[in-house]
Order: C-alpha cells, then structure tokens, then sequence
C-alpha cells in the first residue's frame, strides 16, 4: 500500500506590483508552468494574479489552466482576511467573485478553495460549504487537539453541512524556508534527500501534504523550480511513494474523522492568531501603531457606505447584494452593461440615475479592495497600505459623487491616527497614514 504524497501551491501577488510581479512571473511562473509539476499538484491563482497574467503574459496564464485537471482551486476575491469580515454580506460577496473568476478561467466549478493566509473560523466556513466548496487547507495548529496531519478530517458546521480539512504537515515550512534539516542537508537541495526524509515521516496508507507559497520554487529559491520538476520523476522511481493531488486522493479516501478548527487562526500569525492583520503581533515584530487605526478606519467607511448603497441603490435595485455579487461579471467582461441592468433593476431609470449606481457599486467594488491583507502585512507602513488607502478613498470619492455625502473628510481624518515611524539615515522620522496616502494622491493622480 503507497504512501501519498499531496502538495498545494498557492499563487499570489498583489495589484499595482508590475515591476516585482514581473520578475516573479520569469522566476517562477513561467518556467513552472512548462514543467510540467502542475499537473502533479494542487493550485491556486489568486484573482489579481490572473488579471496580471492576462495583461502580460496570457501563454503561462493559459499553460497553468491547460495542467488543471481537477485539482486547481479558487479562492476568495482579493486577499482579504476572512474571519476578520464583519457582515455576512461581504463574506459571501468575497466567495462570489472568487468563484465566478475561478469559473471563467477554468470553465468548471471549483471543488476546494484556499483562504488567504489560510484565515479560518467556523463562520467563514459554513459560507464555503453552503456555497458548494468541498475542502480546504489549513496550518497543522488550526486543527484542535492532536495534531494529526496525516489524514482528511470532516468539520460538521451544521445540519448537512460540513467541509473537509486538510492540515499540511510542518515540515512545509522546511521546504519553503530552506532550514537545514537534522540530517544537516538543505531540505531544497536534492530531491533524493527530501524523499528519503519525507518518506519517513508517512505511515503505510496515510498522506502527507507539503503547502507553501508557489513563489518558493523560482523565486524565493533560485532553481527550485528544476528541485521541482524533478521532485515527480524522483517519486515514480520510489516504489512505496505516490504522487497524487488533493482531488484525486479524496475520490479515493473520503474523510471519515471528525475534527474542528481554531476560529480566527491563519498560517503566517505563527502564535495562531489573526493579530498580524489588526494590532500587529509579537510573532511578527510586536505591536504596531498604524494597524489598528487604519482597519478603523477603513471598517467605519464600510459600514457607511454599505448604509448607504442598501439606501440609494435599494431604490432601484430588486437585490442590492444579488446586483453587486453579478458587478464583477462586468468586470469580467462576462455580461454586457445593458443585460446587468436589465437583470436587476425593478424599473426604468434616467442616465444620470444609471451613472449613480454606477459609481455606488465601484465604490462597493474599492471598499472591499481597500481590506486586501497585504496593507496590513509588513511591519511599516508599505505601498500596499498606499494602495488599500487609496481604494477607501476612491470609494469614498464615488459616493460624494453619486449621492454628495462626505466620507472623504471623516476619512482623512481618521487615517491621521494610523502613526508610523520610518527610518531615515538612521533617524525616525514620523509619518500619518493621511500625509501617505496625499503624497501618493499629489504624486500619482
Ligand atoms: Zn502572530
């Protein structure tokens, strides 16, 4: 009886990266995507990836679709941290999108999804599974109790509902970061040696699953992309190991153990939380002063502007969340202006009217970008907070527009108490998240 070996790589990058998503794309991208490991290995490409792809480099976009054969995956729209969504609304939105990009690219449903930064609570997850998402993937210490990573567990959520989980084995992590092992060999350096070491640690009949961010093999490690297409062949020379992907081995083993998870955890908050994305956290550096204010901030412009799209747009609209899960479809490109609005709107309306739930649904569209995970990520305050700062405030640009109401100055305001201190020539030098985001705006716009 084989050992299963399962691997999921995780495809990201961020909007507005070019330059970096660029070499990334030669690094790492492309040549795995004519090496042929995909076919052998779960996947997701996160939505904004694809987009990029689709501009720049449409033959790797479509040879990394061509090797899906079941076992790619989706995963919510833009990187935003799951269980720190407040209203069920922006939850489902967030599944929406990333499913309906999954299935334009992909031409099928996708069975599994991957929750960025693996954030996870049970309320995230009775949203996959009422929307028909099979699996998903977690770190060993989302799981509670014993942390058995070497078989699919089911999570019951509610009546008829349930998910299963798969918790990656830790030495991921050896893989990924390249740590010596105790044998003293480089974990990336030859694939015989991972075997030998892998092999080990499963058990006749069980799995082992390797997750890690497929930017690892190119680009985190140089050549890694070569450890990579070798790791297939170096496996089929084994006789007691298999290759399978996620998919495949649960047609054949279907969970059978219970289990359940840790609400709020993720992978890259190594003390387990969520504190990365809202306070900063010890594991990562320690406390930070612009993360808090700036989610603030951002969650009161939420709240204001979903106020008023159920107001303004729920005058024309039959389902205002049914019209915004369909807006990214316009944005796909899948359905024309004219079928969308004949779709949802309960009557006639004007031009002008028609331009205000234009800008109401864009600015919806920004509010859930301006939650992109990346802001929150890096220990100051980074481009990706300039980013996520300046879709609130275009958000908050189209709302004045649509309707006259202000949320520009309550916004500023409030990006005032997001406070970092950037390193000048050894100096601090103090900076708001409000002078940013207008030397951005003064800079760029
Ligand atoms: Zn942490």
């Amino acid at each position: 009886m084989a050992k299963h070996i399962l691997q999921h790589w995780h495809f990201y990058q961020p909007r507005n990266n070019d330059k970096w998503t660029n070499i990334i794309n030669n690094e790492c991208y492309k040549p795995n995507s004519k090496n042929g490991i995909l076919n052998h290995v779960s996947f997701n490409i996160g939505p904004t990836l694809i987009n990029w792809l689709k501009e720049n480099d449409k033959e790797t976009l479509e040879r990394m679709i061509q090797s899906d054969n079941g076992q790619a995956i989706a995963m919510p729209y833009n990187h935003r941290i799951m269980p720190l969504i407040r209203h069920e609304e922006d939850i489902k939105t967030q599944i929406i999108w990333g499913k309906k990009y999954f299935q334009t690219f992909f031409k099928r449903e996708p069975e599994g999804i991957w929750l960025p930064e693996t954030a996870t609570s049970r309320r995230v997850c009775k949203e996959l599974a009422k929307q028909g998402i099979k699996y998903t993937i977690g770190a060993p210490w989302q799981k509670k109790g014993e942390q058995n990573t070497s078989k699919p567990y089911k999570i019951k959520l509610e009546k008829n509902l349930e998910i299963t989980y798969l918790f990656y084995n830790p030495v991921s992590g050896k893989i990924a970061f390249n740590n010596p092992t105790d044998s003293g060999n480089k974990f990336l350096d030859n694939v015989d040696t991972t075997l030998d070491q892998l092999e080990k640690l499963i058990e006749d009949k069980e799995m082992l699953l390797l997750a890690y961010d497929g930017e690892t093999f190119g680009h985190h490690h140089k050549f890694a992309d070569l450890w990579a297409e070798y790791f297939p062949k170096g496996i089929a020379k084994r006789k007691d190991l298999k290759m399978i992907t996620i998919a495949e081995y649960l047609k054949e083993f279907k969970a059978k153990e219970e289990a359940d998870i840790w609400d709020n955890s993720a992978w890259s908050c190594l003390c387990g939380g969520l504190k990365r994305w809202t306070t900063g956290c010890n594991c990562v550096g320690g406390y930070k002063a612009y993360q808090q204010p700036l989610l603030k901030a951002l969650e009161k412009l939420e709240d204001k502007s979903h106020e008023i799209f159920a107001n303004e747009a729920g005058k024309y609209f039959k389902d205002i969340w049914a019209a915004r899960n369909d807006y990214i479809e316009l944005k796909l490109e899948s359905i024309k202006e004219e079928e969308f609005f004949k779709k949802h709107l309960k009557k006639d309306i004007t031009k002008e009217q028609k331009k205000s739930l234009q800008q109401l649904l864009e600015a919806e569209y920004h509010i859930q970008l301006s939650f992109t995970s990346c802001g929150w990520f890096f220990p100051n305050l980074s481009v990706q907070t300039e980013q996520n700062m300046l879709d609130a405030y275009t958000a908050a640009s189209m709302i004045k527009e649509a309707t006259k109401k202000d949320m520009i100055t309550p916004l500023l305001k409030d990006l005032t108490l997001a406070e970092d201190w950037i390193d000048e020539k050894g100096k601090k030098r103090h900076v708001t998240g409000r002078e940013r985001l207008e030397l951005y705006l003064n800079n760029k716009i």
